[in-house]
């Protein structure tokens, strides 16, 4: 019957049900759903971390365009006005005042400081210094043969700034410096009063020097940024951006804008006031810190060395990327318009606040709740797996064995005897039974107590099994009746075998109360498959049983193998 349930289930279900421990199943499962789970979580994050990622990309490149976009106007407008002074100085207009103004020069040029006006309310001074000046100076050159159309074409430059002078967005002042011993001003008051500290100053700057066509062969523009003296890390002082003036590969001078940091950072404010976190930075090529959108009280992001040069690593290979550091990512682009680039800086303990860091936190916290109960009900489930298990065992034994004595029982004995039986059958072997009953046990019972009779049977059950192989079948049958069966033994084999089991029984006095001994006996009946080659457990065992009977008759303690003998 077992064996016919068995066939029926499938066969993965044999596989796991024959696994010896079954424990080992309920780890492989949980492992396979805290990987999965944990898999599962973690993708979230990076997805959720992904979104995060772009949404602050999204944020910086709009405030990027937007500062582009003013940038553009002023680099414009710079463009324009140097497109402009060339033409001028190659096509001067010939206007009466424009005539005067060369004659005016021509006269104050040997002084050591001179403007030349033609009306204060239309157009801007042209503030020089003298020729003795231009000449101790190596950079300076007044011989020039279209000297007088550049002062015209300045004056020229000075109405046109007055007109356009209110439409300013970012840009703080222009100037154009001329190497022949002048300049202009769209901010001219402050230059009245010290015009030659002020010429000196303006040729002396870096953003002079660097539009020879040595140091700018391409005559493009060039970005220039004046650090503030106390500290790398402070925002910059002020930012130029310049253009060289050339007409006939003639270097002239240099047109200025001096842009205002102050606004820039007030643009940077007012691009971080509609979220509440985050910080912008303007960095030029040099890693100077500009401007950042950090009002004056709070203190700006300052980056380690480390991390400026890791960025500036970026910067070589991309036009917009980010970085993620210990504790904050940083998000940049560069400005089409500026020679630099914007930061935004988050921070964790922001991003941890925000909606991404929230949803986080709480994916990572169910996360860990599942993990916490999965556990609870691993250790749950392996003690039931292993309760379960034990508890199998001990039934599978109960079914099978005779718990007093640790012998087979009737039925597993029959069953395990049949077996051998139709084996020794195939394979042409004798087999033998032996049926052996306690003498006068009854007796011990009631002498000594049904426990010492216990005692007796136990102590009976193990000398029979160590008498005989592991091959060999031993079962209790009865209430002290036992059964062995000896598969490929022959009726001489078992006669011996019984003999042995009798005489070890018969050997010794036994405990069977306090300080009393006694020694039993036992009455042994042998059957083989020789004696008539039948095949039949039941009928082997009525044989011997029919012969312990003769043994009993006989006077017990002793073996009978054949219906007549009565040894
Ligand atoms: P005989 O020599 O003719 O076999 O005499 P006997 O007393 O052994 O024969 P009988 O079959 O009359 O007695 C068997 C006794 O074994 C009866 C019963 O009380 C006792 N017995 C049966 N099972 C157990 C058991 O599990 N434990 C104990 N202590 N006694 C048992
Ligand atoms: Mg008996
Ligand atoms: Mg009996």
């Amino acid at each position: 019957m077992q064996g016919e349930t068995s066939e029926e289930k499938p066969s993965w279900l044999k596989m796991l049900s024959r696994r010896k421990n079954p424990g080992r199943v309920v780890n492989f499962c949980f492992v396979i759903v805290l990987f999965f789970s944990t898999l599962l979580t973690w993708r979230e994050i990076v997805v959720l971390e992904d979104a995060y990622i772009s949404s602050q990309r999204n944020n910086l490149e709009n405030v990027a365009h937007e500062m582009d976009a003013q940038l553009q106007f002023n680099v414009d407008r710079l463009l324009f006005f140097r497109n402009g002074v060339q033409s001028a100085i190659s096509t001067p207009l010939a206007f009466d005042v424009l005539n005067n103004a060369r004659g005016e020069f021509e006269q104050k040029r040997q002084a050591p400081d001179w403007s030349i006006t033609i009306d204060k309310r239309r157009t801007l001074p042209v503030f020089g210094v003298s020729d003795d000046f231009v000449n101790k100076t190596s950079i300076l050159n007044r011989d020039n043969a279209l000297l007088e159309n550049e002062i015209t074409a300045t004056l020229e430059l000075g109405y046109l700034l007055r007109l356009s002078h209110n439409s300013q967005r970012l840009a703080e002042r222009m100037l154009y410096v001329s190497r022949g011993g002048f300049f202009l001003s769209s901010d001219p008051s402050q230059n009245a009063q010290a015009i030659i500290s002020t010429y000196y100053g303006l040729v002396t700057s870096p953003w002079f020097a660097m539009q020879s066509q040595r140091n700018n062969p391409a005559r493009g523009i060039r970005w220039n940024t004046i650090q503030a003296s106390d500290s790398v890390a402070t925002e910059a002082q002020l930012v130029t951006a310049s253009v060289p003036i050339d007409v006939d590969h003639y270097w002239f001078g240099v047109l200025a804008m001096d842009f205002s940091v102050s606004e820039m950072k007030a643009f940077l404010m007012s691009a971080v006031e509609g979220e509440k976190e985050g910080e912008y930075q303007l960095y030029d090529s040099r890693m100077n810190l500009i401007a950042t959108s950090a009002g004056t009280n709070d203190y700006p992001t300052r980056l380690t060395v480390r991390e400026e040069a890791q960025l500036s690593h970026e910067f070589s290979f991309d036009n917009r990327g980010g970085v993620r550091l210990v504790t904050s990512y940083i998000s940049w682009e560069k400005l089409r318009n500026f020679d630099g680039v914007l930061l935004r800086i988050h921070h964790l303990h922001e991003g941890v606040r925000g909606d991404f860091g929230s949803i986080t936190i709480a994916l990572a916290l169910v996360w860990m709740l599942f993990t916490i109960m999965q556990l609870i009900a691993w250790w749950v489930i392996r003690r039931m797996v292993a309760n379960m298990a034990g508890l199998q065992e001990s039934l599978q034994w109960r079914a099978w064995y005779d718990a007093l004595t640790r012998l087979y029982n009737r039925g597993a004995l029959f069953e395990r005897a049949l077996d051998a039986v139709q084996d020794c059958k195939l394979k042409q072997l004798p087999i033998s039974v032996i049926q052996i009953d306690l003498d006068h046990f009854k007796r011990i019972n009631d002498q000594y107590g049904h426990q010492a009779g216990d005692r007796v049977l136990s102590h009976a059950a193990s000398l029979i099994s160590s008498k005989i192989r592991d091959t060999d079948i031993a079962g209790r049958v009865g209430g002290e009746e036992f059964c062995v069966v000896l598969p490929g033994a022959s009726r001489e084999m078992a006669l011996e075998i019984a003999e042995r089991i009798r005489s070890r029984i018969n050997m010794r006095e036994i405990l069977v109360g306090k300080g009393t001994t006694m020694r039993i006996s036992a009455s042994l009946g042998v059957s083989s498959s020789e004696e008539n080659g039948q095949y039949d457990f039941e009928l082997l065992q009525s044989v011997a049983d029919s012969r312990l009977y003769l043994a009993k008759q006989g006077g017990r303690n002793r073996v009978c193998a054949s219906d007549v003998d009565t040894l």
